[in-house]
């Protein structure tokens, strides 16, 4: 149950080898996380550099099936010519952070930043310092999306999609679920709810014990420029991270992420929807990324602020990666959560829950060896907009401004 990345992984893994599957959407599939991410095929140099090598090594390996599967696709589901840009604030870090990239086992090119693609013209360094290229990418999430229900479909899954969840039983061995368009029912049932989690079990199941995570919000700031081509990844503390919008085969932007624990007092300190939030997020960026100042009041481009959550392990709230690491619990009789903790992460994540599953007894199948190569795909090409990103005219969000807003 649940309709992003993990559930979708989920369901493709296990019916590729062999179990009868059925994958339950809540709405619209991919219409949380797993589409308003930021779009970033982590090679895993991000975790590496934080010692979170495990979640490194997950988003390498997941990152690895995830190209196996879009292989062939047209409109291409991966920007092709999008790498990521690591860039350490002095020669001692660089040299820190090549260790690490090399005990993790992630490639990596040294280059002068004036030879790096957009690498300048965020950040305000000296353009002879050298910036560590890595094979990261850009993922257009919603066909993503699409290409998994398509393979889903082609493995003779079934899909059901519902508006709501009316309630949740467990009766003789097997969980009933009550929807708004009839009931399903499963001896075993794996929540892949995302963020949506702990309300989930809060709403439809309170005796029943979640996991131990909190809710963690991060914020996102969709700039509508075409210029930027690479995935940019300051190494000062706190500085958000820059990754280009791929979709329908083009660059139609970047989304500038600012995690969740990055200069909090900054950043969250005004509630959800209120005017000043964009134009706070703005500035935070403009500092921390300072050529970026300079290309927004050139250029003037559309923009955009929105809130996307992921849980995080309880006691981690200090940010540490390795807090992000995926996770299958068992909840209770027949019934399991899985979290992948990152898009790139979530066929690995799959794996791990059906080898669980596997040792409980619950499937009795082989995991399949990898992903199929097949590139017979009927793509859909036309998505007219990511529905994530409402853009918003800055000047019109400065008029909704009230004059406290402003002093503030
Ligand atoms: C701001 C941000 C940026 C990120 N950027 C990246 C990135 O660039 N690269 C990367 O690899 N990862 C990234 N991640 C992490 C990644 O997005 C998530 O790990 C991944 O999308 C999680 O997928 P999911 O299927 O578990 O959850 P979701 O995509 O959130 O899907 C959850 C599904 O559960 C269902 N659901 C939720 N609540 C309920 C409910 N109460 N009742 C019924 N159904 C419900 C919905 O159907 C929904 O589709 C980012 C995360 C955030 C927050």
């Amino acid at each position: 149950m649940g309709g992003g990345v993990s559930g979708l992984w989920l369901a493709l893994r296990a019916l590729r080898q062999g179990t009868p599957t059925r994958i339950l959407s809540i709405g619209p599939f991919g219409g949380y996380a797993s589409t308003k991410n930021q779009g970033w095929l982590h090679s895993g140099a991000l975790y590496a550099l934080n010692e979170a090598f495990e979640l490194a090594l997950a988003c390498r390996r997941g990152t690895a099936e995830v190209q196996s599967l879009c292989r062939g696709a047209q409109p291409s589901l991966i920007a092709p010519h999008v790498k990521g840009a690591f860039v350490p604030e002095n020669a001692q870090q660089m040299e820190a952070v090549k260790i690490r990239l090399d005990a993790a086992g992630i490639p990596f090119s040294v280059r002068a930043m004036a030879d790096v693609r957009d690498a300048d013209l965020l950040c305000s360094g000296n353009p002879d310092h050298d910036v560590l290229v890595t094979d990261d990418y850009a993922i257009d999430t919603q066909l993503l999306i699409r290409r998994l229900i398509a393979e889903i479909r082609r493995s003779g899954g079934e899909i059901v999609t519902a508006g709501t969840v009316d309630r949740m039983r467990h009766q003789r061995g097997l969980w009933t679920i009550d929807l708004d368009c009839g009931s399903v029912s499963s001896e075993t049932v794996v929540l892949a709810l995302g963020a949506g989690l702990p309300a989930f079990l809060r709403n439809h199941l309170p005796s029943v014990a979640g996991p131990e995570y909190v809710v963690t919000r991060s914020r996102v700031l969709a700039i509508g420029c075409a210029s930027f081509n690479t995935i940019v990844v300051p190494l000062a503390p706190g500085s958000p991270t820059v990754v280009p919008i791929w979709h329908a085969g083009e660059v139609k932007g970047i989304t500038i992420c600012i995690p969740y624990d990055n200069e909090v007092e900054r950043c969250y300190e005004l509630s959800e929807g209120h005017p000043a939030m964009t134009e706070k997020t703005i500035d935070y960026c403009t500092d921390m990324l300072p050529g970026l100042r300079h290309q927004l009041q050139s250029k003037r481009p559309e923009m955009g602020m929105y809130t996307c959550q992921k849980l995080m392990l309880e006691g981690e709230s200090g940010g540490q990666e390795s807090a992000r690491l995926h996770k299958v619990d068992t909840l209770t009789e027949g019934l399991y959560s899985l979290y992948s903790g990152k898009m790139s992460a979530a066929p690995v994540a799959a794996a791990a829950c059906l080898s669980k599953l596997r040792s409980d007894g619950v499937i009795l199948t082989a995991d399949y060896p990898n992903v199929s190569d097949d590139d017979e795909y009927d793509e859909p090409t036309r998505i007219s907009e990511r529905p994530a990103i409402s853009i918003v005219d800055r000047r019109e969000a400065r008029k909704g401004l009230s004059k406290s807003a402003r002093r503030e």
